[in-house]
């Protein structure tokens, strides 16, 4: 009889194959949608197939259509890398295949949860008696936070959301600033608020939302009112002024949550941690983890002030759940039922980096940012939004003094596809105040200073070419 596991040396083989040659691999994906369609659209077969053969095919098939996220010199969207031990925890999940809801179904993971909710306070300097939930990403993260938000806030009106749902409540208003993400438009969908219950704020010309903004739409009202506050946006960077901001909201009866999906992170002891001052009296809290720290896919944390609101926003009964004496049951915290026991993961990262390695990591990028972000502000006709505060950065890329505002959106957009075509680096492109410009944020682990030259030579020669072919087309 063959061994059927034996896919798991096969799958072992092709992983250190593929991160040997991570560092050398073209960051794009290399095939069309129709090429993977040609390669995984068989016919399902009416009988089964050997397992090794199952996954050579997926391996053969699909590898060529990743994109390298996770090479130290991808910068697209907001992503990370995975950690050697955070990677190999997540494969040790795989094995167990444990169901983390409750302490009777993994008792294991059960205590994990704890402990690494308790470290993660520590580590991040927030309030003790903080309660957390371990959801996919920040976008559940905020609907974590804000179902708590939704109890709370109607609870003080004498309104008992959980019973009586929001049909015929007091209605809640929503107040942000421009620089929202829009992960939090879809929860306050999600928890059935509706759009048209944000009001949107303009932000400065910093990219905050100003306290004098924020005190106006605070006095326009005396609704149930939650604001949501940006730590970190994925343009800039921008940081809102936590420490008048939340104070000010919370005097006004407002509860205040905060999206720090990565910026969070810059408390970990880092050089920049004074960004985030004043983050630990919000009432909630929403991050990432598989962004900045590095972990696989999906993971994210929800820190909620207020255990009460929180549990009552969440928690379940069933009588075949049998909760056990002592132990917290993940399911009364979060918004999934069954899950994956998502904290071992984030466990064994937080072991390998150490509270100096979570630093490190932080500080790195950030000063790689600046670094990478000056070097290409110096090529021609590049020029920067404005100086990297974290990890994110925004350039532009204009072409002679008399061309247009589309012909230079153009010309960036044309830089970025080249620099992707080139193999050597990865950026995406945003539209940021009506003018479009290469973003550039740097989160993964396996980024180190001589990336730097590989990164603005990679640009360098993007628009060494484009020069080329400008000149061929006058000619
Ligand atoms: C990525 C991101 C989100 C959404 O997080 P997910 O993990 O993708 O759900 C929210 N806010 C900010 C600022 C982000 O960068």
């Amino acid at each position: 009889m063959t061994d059927r596991f034996a896919v798991l040396a096969q799958v072992e083989a092709f992983a250190r194959r593929s991160l040997a040659d991570l560092d050398g691999r073209h960051i794009a994906e290399q095939v069309s949608p129709d090429q993977l369609r040609q390669e995984i659209a068989t016919v399902l077969d009416a009988a089964g197939v050997e397992p090794s053969e199952v996954v050579s095919h997926l391996i053969r098939s699909l590898d060529p259509g990743m994109v390298a996220n996770t090479s130290g010199r991808f910068f697209g969207w907001v992503m990370g890398g995975s950690l050697p031990s955070a990677l190999a925890a997540d494969w040790l999940v795989s094995l167990w295949d444990q169901n983390a809801a409750i302490a009777a179904t993994s008792p294991a993971s059960a205590i994990v949860e704890e402990v690494v909710g308790e470290w993660l306070k520590e580590l991040l300097g927030l309030d003790p008696s903080t309660s957390y939930a371990f959801t996919t990403g920040c976008q559940m993260s905020h609907a974590t936070c804000l179902a708590a938000a939704r109890n709370a806030v109607l609870a003080r009106e004498g309104w008992n959301v959980e019973l009586d749902g929001l049909c015929g409540a007091p209605r809640v208003r929503i107040l942000t600033g421009s620089n929202v993400h829009a992960s939090v438009g879809r929860s306050v969908r999600l928890l059935g608020f509706g759009s048209a219950a944000m009001e949107i704020l303009q932000e400065g010309e910093d990219g905050t939302l100003s306290p004098s903004a924020l005190e106006g739409a605070l006095a326009g009202g005396d609704r149930p009112t939650i604001v949501v506050l940006q730590a970190g946006d994925l343009n800039i960077g921008a940081f809102d002024p936590l420490e008048e901001l939340i104070p000010m909201a919370q005097a006004a009866g407002a509860w205040v949550h905060v999206d720090g999906a990565f910026g969070l992170w810059l408390r970990a002891g880092s050089a920049r941690s004074h960004l985030t001052a004043g983050i630990d009296r919000a009432d909630s809290i929403a991050t990432d983890v598989h962004k900045w720290l590095n972990v696989p896919y999906d993971s994210g944390v929800a820190f909620v002030r207020h255990p009460e609101p929180h549990r009552a926003s969440m928690r379940v009964t069933a009588s075949y759940i049998g909760p056990r004496e002592g132990v917290r049951d993940a399911i009364d915290w979060g918004p999934e039922w069954s899950r994956r026991a998502r904290a071992i993961p984030l466990y064994a990262a937080l072991r390998e980096l150490g509270r100096d390695g979570v630093a490190e990591l932080v500080d790195r990028t950030c000063d790689i940012t600046r670094e990478v972000a000056f070097g290409i502000a110096e090529l021609p006709g590049a020029h920067l939004e404005r100086e990297p505060l974290a990890n994110q950065a925004l350039i532009y890329f204009d072409g002679a003094a008399e061309a247009t505002q589309a012909e230079n959106d153009e010309r960036t957009a044309r830089v970025v596809e080249l620099v992707n075509a080139g193999g050597e680096a990865y950026f995406t492109t945003t539209v940021y105040r009506g003018r479009r410009a290469m973003r550039l944020s740097v989160c993964n682990w396996r980024i180190d200073r001589g990336d730097i030259p590989r990164v603005i030579d990679a640009v360098r020669s993007a628009l060494r070419t484009i020069a080329e072919q400008d000149h061929a087309s006058e000619r």
